[in-house]
């Protein structure tokens, strides 16, 4: 368990976030009364509406569980897709994030209503906007395809027709979703478009449920980032390829926990990757889902591998140097981001730091 202490003080830390699903990360509140307000069949109070949103805490890992908490019939108008948006952004406050790519899906809020998905992914980026500018976050997107919610051939038109929206917030595209049954091999013809287009970077879930021999076919696939790779810790050889490569794999200690893609959080792969030098960066995945904070994922690190402060400055600037965002972006960001983190060891993190 941690204190109440240390999590306190894991929440003033300025963290850059590269994988968090905006789906998965809803302001619970909002949810439930958006839910409300359009008569869904919901429990009528908030802690049982908790309760159902979100994966119970105590449970063990448990996969279709936590995919069944992803609804997309929540919204019934386009004032529904902004207000969730705006306020689950604002709500990112409370961990204290200096820069994140948030990940979004437009399909799934579009797709109950058949709202158009060039509006829906402007609305989304217009109340994030707003909302990261009001908590003095900044912030990028990633467009998500979810294996297996369409087929390729859809991907590809969606592709295109949000290419047209041209937002420069934008800056990758993902693929997320069943790693099982939709190898990363069929979606070749929308990461070669991605690629040969040179306007977005991709990021590929991979290995996070199936072997790392998925990893390489995203990494074939021009992937410059891999979600999650936990089975990165079988394979020596791709080790090295990601090391020399610089190709960061997105870890999530609590989700791979949840999903049972990882269920023994004392030996996840983070710790000894980041200690051979692999590219790892810390993330959250979908806090509102898991019942959980960024912030709790950086005490489980402090707790379980005993990573010190300057372990989770070299994790940030980790995640700076392999975000999605151009060079001289990243050197600001960078200079920014330590300045932040001086702020903190001045101010939040005295007298009684257990992490020094
Ligand atoms: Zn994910």
């Amino acid at each position: 368990m941690q204190t109440a202490e240390t999590k306190n003080l894991w929440s003033k830390f300025p963290k850059i976030e590269l994988h968090r699903h905006l789906e998965g990360a809803f302001d619970l509140k909002t949810l439930f009364r958006i839910a409300r307000k359009n008569k869904l069949d919901v429990p009528v109070d908030f802690p049982s509406f908790k309760n159902e949103f979100q994966f119970p805490k105590d449970s063990d890992p448990d996969f279709h569980l936590f995919l069944s908490k992803f609804k997309n019939n929540w919204y019934r108008s386009l004032e529904d897709v902004y207000t969730i948006t705006y306020e689950s952004v604002k709500s990112f406050k409370k961990d204290n994030l200096f820069y994140i790519e948030l990940r979004f899906n437009p399909e799934s809020f579009a797709i109950f209503n058949n709202f158009d998905r060039a509006e829906v992914t402007s609305l989304v980026l217009e109340a994030g906007n707003k909302a990261a500018l009001e908590i003095g976050l900044k912030i990028k997107y990633l467009i998500t395809f979810n294996r297996g919610q369409r087929d390729l051939d859809y991907f590809l038109s969606l592709y295109e027709k949000l290419l047209t929206i041209n937002k420069p917030e934008i800056v990758g595209v993902d693929l997320a979703g069943d790693e099982v049954n939709y190898p990363v091999k069929q979606f070749t013809k929308l990461f070669t478009a991605v690629n040969q287009d040179r306007r977005y970077k991709a990021t590929i879930h991979a290995g996070e449920v199936t072997p790392s021999s998925e990893i390489w076919e995203a990494i074939k696939l021009h992937a410059a980032r891999i979600g999650h790779g936990t089975t990165t810790i079988q394979d020596p050889k791709l080790q090295d390829y990601l090391t020399d490569n610089r190709i960061a794999l997105e870890q999530c200690i609590t989700s791979n926990y949840q999903t049972g893609s990882w269920r023994d959080s004392k030996t996840h792969p983070m710790n000894p990757l980041y200690h051979k030098g692999v590219p790892v960066t810390i993330n959250s995945d979908d806090p509102t889902i898991q019942n959980t904070e960024l912030s709790e994922d950086y005490g489980k690190a402090e707790k379980l591998f005993g990573f010190t402060f300057d372990d989770f400055v070299n994790l940030n600037l980790t995640a700076i140097q392999t975000s999605f965002i151009t060079s001289s972006e990243k050197e600001t960001l960078q200079n920014g981001y330590l300045e932040a983190v001086g702020d903190f060891k001045e101010n939040a993190a005295q007298p009684k730091l257990p992490i020094y």
